[in-house]
């Protein structure tokens, strides 16, 4: 491996799953750059994310960091809090990152720190406005106040139901008649439009290494592919108003499963044909980079903040509800040049990415970071069995509001075979063996695996402790006046799609 001042570009892909990626066995042609890119890679079978969804994912990669470790009322970056780009940035790097409009990735949660430049596009520029599926309503408007008093009468009449299916069915012939194109329902900044951002500022690099971060939302619900992706994935030509309407069926919420499931193939062909943009805009990053003559001295890594629920355990999305196979494995490419590629089988956490990263570019690794390198392991092709542990606060949807996170945890502890899962707000723990039952369909009976139980248990148990002993005061009071100051200056959320809050008029 060359240990030299590469430069280091990071993609976060948000809701990517690893079992979607050609590389690692998908059976569809999602992903065909990365596929040719894996083989001169470390590619990470079982990497795993330590928190679910973005909130209590990103602290681990960009400050290898446990989610709760400052406490369950601190979400985002501490301020001054050591990071990846910190700590690159010391080292003389100019830093960069284009993230596509995620508010949970912006500078409200502290993620602009020690960038030179730090673009989230919540500014008055950025048309990204997250959009409803239902008409705008006035709530006291006449037709309103009708409408709300004919589904009282309609539920205590036993017909609630069916109010709900012409409701449903009404509020789509509205949407249908705006005509809208597939360009317009899109809540964020694609793909081609954050390249296009990371190329204008690689261009005007003037020979210093650099890091540059892209966070892209392609594959984050709603899913409007575009429509060439689509059409990849088996969809045909998707019209703006099927796709619309995809999406709105897979929204409610007052379905059952069973009928989900006739539209779960279709929502994921969308879902696939995002995953498909994402690599056709790689790879024409990598081809900038090439251009650029940077991409023979960059160090390259590709991974995701959580993956998606496709009905697999009755759940869509990513709500903090569960921590399934579905939800915390995510895709992780490692290229650094000069490294002989490796397939990395044992479970990687993601919270040793930034110091295995920082190793290979030959830089110092602060002492606050929880993760360790794991370059020497992976060069020797050395297996290890070192858990991955996962954590979240059960159910907290809208981290904006300090009730919803201060829920109970939700805790994991997965090893290459066993997965341990403890639900405080439950109280209950579920262990499950991921060789005979890959897809967690059922918890092991109480009565075995008497030993991994433990073990898994003290390992848990350990963790839960090191996290009130070891908890860094400053950063969490620190963390604290932040969010004071986020709660005077920013308006309350508005819009909750799926686990996503959006803070209101933050994205115009
Ligand atoms: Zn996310």
């Amino acid at each position: 491996m060359i240990r030299s001042r590469s430069s280091l570009v990071l993609v976060t892909v948000d809701c990517l799953r690893a079992d979607h990626c050609g590389f690692l066995g998908y059976a569809h042609p999602t992903t065909p750059f990365l596929d040719t890119l894996a083989p001169e890679s470390w590619v990470f079978r079982n990497a795993i994310v330590a928190g679910v969804p973005t909130y209590y994912s990103l602290p681990s990669i960009l400050a290898s960091r446990y989610p709760l470790a400052l406490g369950r009322d601190v979400v985002g970056l501490a301020p001054d809090e050591p990071t990846l780009v910190s700590v690159l940035k010391e080292e003389g790097y100019a830093t960069a990152c284009f993230a596509a409009a995620n508010p949970y990735v912006s500078r409200q949660f502290g993620y602009d720190h020690a960038f030179d430049t730090f673009r989230d596009f919540f500014d008055a520029e950025s048309n990204c406005t997250p959009r409803s599926v239902h008409p705008p309503e006035d709530e006291n408007n006449l037709r309103s106040r009708a409408n709300r008093k004919l589904d009282q009468l309609c539920h205590r009449l036993g017909l609630g139901p069916i109010y709900a299916e012409l409701y449903f069915q009404y509020c789509q012939r509205l949407a249908e008649r705006t005509n809208q194109p597939l360009k317009s329902l899109r809540p964020f900044p694609t793909a081609d439009i954050i390249v296009d951002h990371a190329r204008d500022w690689l261009a005007a690099r003037d020979g210093q290494p650099f890091f540059l971060w892209l966070h892209l939302m392609d594959t984050h619900s709603p899913y409007y592919p575009m429509p060439e992706n689509a059409e990849n994935m088996g969809n045909g030509s998707v019209t703006p108003s099927q796709a619309r309407y995809l999406n709105a069926c897979w929204n409610r919420n007052d379905l059952g499963s069973r009928r989900l499931r006739r539209r779960r193939e279709s929502v994921v062909k969308l879902y696939d044909a995002g995953i498909c943009w994402v690599d056709t805009q790689v790879a024409r990053l990598v081809e900038i980079l090439r251009q650029l003559k940077s991409w023979d001295n960059c160090c390259f890594a590709l991974t995701a903040d959580h993956g998606e629920e496709f009905l697999e355990h009755d759940g869509r999305y990513h709500a903090p509800s569960k921590l399934t196979e579905e939800l915390i494995r995510v895709p992780l490419v490692l290229r650094i040049p000069g490294a002989q590629p490796r397939l990395v089988n044992s479970p990687f956490s993601l919270l040793h990415l930034a110091p295995t990263v920082l190793d290979a570019l030959s830089t110092p690794i602060p002492n606050a970071f929880y993760g360790t390198s794991y370059c020497r392991q992976i060069e020797a092709q050395e297996d290890w069995h070192a858990p991955a542990l996962i954590e979240c606060i059960f159910d907290c949807k809208n981290p904006f509001s300090l009730q919803s996170r201060m829920g109970s945890r939700l805790l994991a502890v997965r090893d290459r075979q066993y997965k341990l899962v403890i639900d405080f707000n439950r109280g209950h723990e579920h262990l499950f063996d991921l060789e005979t039952d890959p897809n967690e369909r059922a918890p092991l009976p109480q009565n075995t695996a008497a030993q991994t139980r433990r073990g898994l248990l003290k390992i848990a148990h350990a963790h839960v402790e090191s996290s009130l002993a070891e908890r860094n005061s400053r950063l969490r009071l620190d963390s604290l006046l932040q969010d004071v100051k986020r709660s005077v200056t920013s308006r309350p959320p508005l819009t909750t799609f799926d686990g996503i809050t959006a803070p209101t008029g933050a994205c115009r």
